[in-house]
């Protein structure tokens, strides 16, 4: 062997590591390491075991599946300790993996299931660490009566233009309280929920910056359930309004405190700019996450269309035998895990405290949003009538997967994040 290539060699092996063993090993890998697996295989196990049998009946009913949230709490799935566990994996990847089998099981119960993290993430991006043990477990109650929470930022006249929330919320000074009036629309677990985290506005004239979020307790005056939502798809989770009128909430309800909310709205009037707006917040941090739910229900309607299409003869020959068939197929498994790169890049970088330069989380939550209906019709369309009957799960797939171009940022909302962040122009 040559001077060189001896050198070459030992270049290499130095580099990989292979020289002495003392190197951390490559730092890319898309390999999960063991606790990742071992939560993939407990999530998929109840996904399937559990989640799936109950699909149908919950999506017939219409109805909050408590029973199947109490067998999600006995075993631990539904709880903050769960969800802490998913959120401390510090590759971000968990709780992406954790939603992904969730929803592959159903996403009407998925989100039964996981509509309290909404307000979890409310409370954990906002409270301060004393709001966060008080509520964030009272969020989920307990393993022997589970409660849900929700979070109530969208109202009749404020959808995407999260600006226009006409929720109001007053001090009162002589009472240390903190009085909330207006209507919120389309709350999952809304008037349902033990805990409700609401966005309202302190200074109307501020826009955005003038919101602020606050705990509503158990049982407090003046908050109630309004119309429940018949729905397309979704239907085990519970949507509604929620009405608060002349809601009164201790002092210690507004998330981050009075000081820290004068400060900012003192900086807004200013005009400078502020870090972050409440909702906005919220949904920023989570949109990986609903990413990953679209994904689970994209990836339950691929399978499914997949061994359909290997099973069902016509012409004398499987229909997966037809390349208009196949390619369909190979174009599915291959959107679904372009997605889900998009989804673990955007939940890595949220996690590893890596700014959203180009809204990658928005990217992951739009692409795997639209994945989701594309492949839900197309797996309609493989199983041909009898994808399109109740008799089959992928009917409701699709019913389901409609959702996710539309709440948390519809598609269109995610272009217009992702076109101002790559453009610096404010788009229209
Ligand atoms: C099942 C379900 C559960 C939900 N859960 C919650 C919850 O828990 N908490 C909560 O606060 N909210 C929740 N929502 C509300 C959801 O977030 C809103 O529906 C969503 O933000 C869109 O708002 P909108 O329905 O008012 O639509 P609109 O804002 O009225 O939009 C209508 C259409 O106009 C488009 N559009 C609007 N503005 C622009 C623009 N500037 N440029 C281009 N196109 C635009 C939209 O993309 C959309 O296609 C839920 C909704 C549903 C259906």
């Amino acid at each position: 062997m040559s001077d060189a290539v001896a050198e070459a060699e030992q270049l290499v092996a130095e580099a990989t590591g292979a020289s002495d063993g003392t190197s951390d090993g490559p730092k890319f890998t898309l390999e999960l390491n063991q606790d990742q697996k071992d939560i993939k295989e407990w999530v998929h196990g109840f996904a399937e075991g559990v989640v799936r049998p109950a699909a149908e009946e919950w999506d017939e009913r219409e109805e909050t599946p408590w029973p199947v949230i109490q067998e999600a709490a006995k075993i631990g799935l539904y709880s903050f300790e769960a969800l802490g566990q998913f959120w401390a994996d510090e590759t971000g990847l968990t709780l992406p993996i954790a939603n992904e089998e969730l929803f592959w099981g159903d996403a009407g119960i998925g989100m039964a299931i996981m509509g309290t993290s909404l307000a979890v993430a409310a409370i954990f991006g906002q409270g301060t660490p004393e709001q966060m043990g008080e509520w964030i477990p009272q969020c989920f109650g307990s393993a022997e009566e589970p409660k849900v929470a929700a979070f109530c930022s969208s109202e009749p006249d404020a959808g995407s233009d999260v600006s226009a929330i006409r929720t109001t919320a007053k001090y009162d000074e002589a009472k240390d309280e903190w009085v909330l009036n207006g209507q919120k629309a389309w709350a999952t677990n809304g008037g349902i929920a033990d805990v409700h985290v609401v966005i309202a506005t302190v200074d109307r004239e501020l826009g955005s910056r003038g919101h602020a979020a606050f705990v509503i307790p158990p049982g407090t005056k003046g908050c109630e359930q309004g119309a429940k939502v018949k729905k397309h798809g979704l239907r085990a989770s519970h949507t509604a309004d929620v009405h608060l009128d002349d809601c009164r909430v201790p002092g210690a309800c507004l998330l981050g405190g009075k000081e820290k909310l004068d400060e900012r709205l003192a900086r807004a009037r200013e005009g400078k700019r502020s870090k972050s707006q409440a909702a906005m917040q919220t949904f920023e941090a989570s949109r990986p996450t609903v990413g990953a739910q679209a994904l689970g229900i994209a990836r339950a309607a691929y399978e499914y269309a997949l061994d359909y299409a290997k099973e069902r003869q016509q012409f004398g020959k499987a229909i997966v035998e037809n390349q208009a068939i196949a390619f369909t197929l190979a174009d599915m498994k291959m959107e679904i895990d372009a997605a889900r790169l998009l989804v673990w890049r955007a939940a890595w970088m949220g996690r590893s405290g890596h700014g959203f330069e180009n809204a990658e989380g928005s990217m992951s939550k739009l692409k795997a949003g639209e994945v989701a209906v594309w492949a839900t019709e197309r797996a309609i369309q493989i199983l041909g009538g009898n994808g399109y009957t109740r008799e089959f799960p992928v009917e409701r797939m699709h019913r389901d997967a409609k959702i996710y171009t539309i709440f948390e940022g519809t598609s269109e909302i995610q272009r217009l994040v992702i076109s101002r962040a790559i453009s610096g122009v404010h788009i229209k």
